[in-house]
């Protein structure tokens, strides 16, 4: 655990976290600035400082994520409509926070290209 790391503390338990989803490998929570009527993060508990760090020996835990991902959707009712799973990485991506999370944002008609 990276005790400077905002995602490890919520996986510790340290902060709170609306979770929809706890497993051996990964948790689901709500993002605390919603931009999309459900907005979910998919994190590994491992601390994983982006998707760019992610290496050969992680292909199991990349594909967990990406399926609870998706399960979480699913279970929240967001499948009909559809829905988007993205990951931020580094300055240029906008990541704010460095441990790994997949957004998952649904509920509404979303933008492409992002900005
Ligand atoms: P990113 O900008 O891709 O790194 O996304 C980080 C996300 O984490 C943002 O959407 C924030 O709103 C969200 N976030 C930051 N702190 C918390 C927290 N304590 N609980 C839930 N979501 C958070």
């Amino acid at each position: 655990m990276a005790h400077d790391c905002i995602f490890c503390r919520i996986v510790a338990g340290e902060i709170p976290a609306q979770v929809v989803h706890d497993d051996d490998r990964a948790l689901v929570f709500r993002d605390v600035n919603p931009q999309a009527p459900t907005h979910l993060l998919v994190i590994p508990k491992r601390h994983v400082a982006s998707a760019d760090h992610l290496t050969r020996e992680d292909e199991g835990l990349a594909g967990h994520l990406l399926l609870a991902a998706g399960e979480a959707a699913r279970s929240l009712g967001l499948a009909g409509d559809g829905y988007r799973i993205v990951t931020n990485i580094g300055r240029n991506g906008g990541q704010t926070v460095s441990h790994l999370h997949l957004h998952v944002l649904g509920g509404r008609s979303l933008g492409w290209p992002p900005g």
